[in-house]
């Protein structure tokens, strides 16, 4: 049994994916008229009085999703690793994720912020060589000027709460765009993958949905990778 077999995946008006949610959750959204029932199951909750049955897909009335959409992709790790291929954008190295982290072009001391303009993927070794300096400095050269990413948000919503091919209940298959997902297991091999999805399945809770960058969180974990040799998951979690 996965572990989406007792949750409930929220649409918006426009049949998007927003949210997965407990039954619990669900039933509340679906029982104060705050969403309808999509798709039906027999999967029941109890209450102390009666039963209820919780859908397996419910869509939000009224939702506005256009400006979520506009903002784009979350700021996050994982999400500047996904723009830039999982790959260091200094020497185009690619391996196991403990072996990755964030470079700030200009440092953090230095004035620079962390923002998608700023923040490269970069391998330990490169990220070590360019210490407080400009790439340029160094020797070291960019792959590629980097930006605010303008992929689908609908396309990330896997990965945000670790959806995989064999996670995602047949049910929610028509709704869940699992191509990002397929391209990053090409790039990066099974293992990592695997590690992936643990870390998204660890970390899917505490992440908002509100589509805003939570750059004090961002700050926290930049510091807590730099003393290496903590496992994936744990250099990972928010
Ligand atoms: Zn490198």
């Amino acid at each position: 049994m996965s572990s989406f077999e007792r949750k409930v995946l929220v649409l918006d008006s426009r049949y998007e994916p927003v949210k997965v949610v407990s039954m619990q959750v669900g039933f509340v959204l679906l029982y104060t008229g705050r969403a309808e029932p999509l798709v039906e199951s027999d999967r029941m909750m109890r209450t102390v009085s009666r039963s209820y049955s919780v859908p397996w897909i419910i869509r939000l009335q009224n939702s506005s999703p256009k400006g979520r959409r506009m903002q784009g992709p979350r700021f996050s790790r994982q999400n500047v690793y996904l723009r830039d291929g999982y790959r260091c954008q200094y020497c185009s190295w690619t391996g196991p994720l403990q072996g990755l982290t964030l470079d700030h072009l200009i440092p953090a001391a230095k004035g620079g912020k962390t923002t998608w303009e700023n923040i490269v993927t970069a391998c330990k070794a490169c990220n070590l060589r360019k210490g407080m300096r400009a790439p340029e400095e160094v020797g070291l050269r960019l792959a590629a000027i980097p930006v605010r990413p303008h992929f689908h948000p609908a396309s990330l919503f896997p990965l945000r709460y670790g959806l995989t091919r064999k996670t995602v209940p047949a049910v929610w298959m028509p709704y869940i765009d699992l191509s990002a997902l397929d391209r990053l297991a090409g790039l990066l091999g099974g293992g990592q993958a695997a590690a992936l999805e643990a870390h998204e399945e660890s970390s899917a809770q505490n992440l908002p949905n509100d589509g805003r960058p939570d750059l004090s969180k961002h700050r926290s974990k930049k510091r807590g990778i730099s003393h290496g040799g903590k496992p994936v998951v744990a250099a990972f979690r928010s």
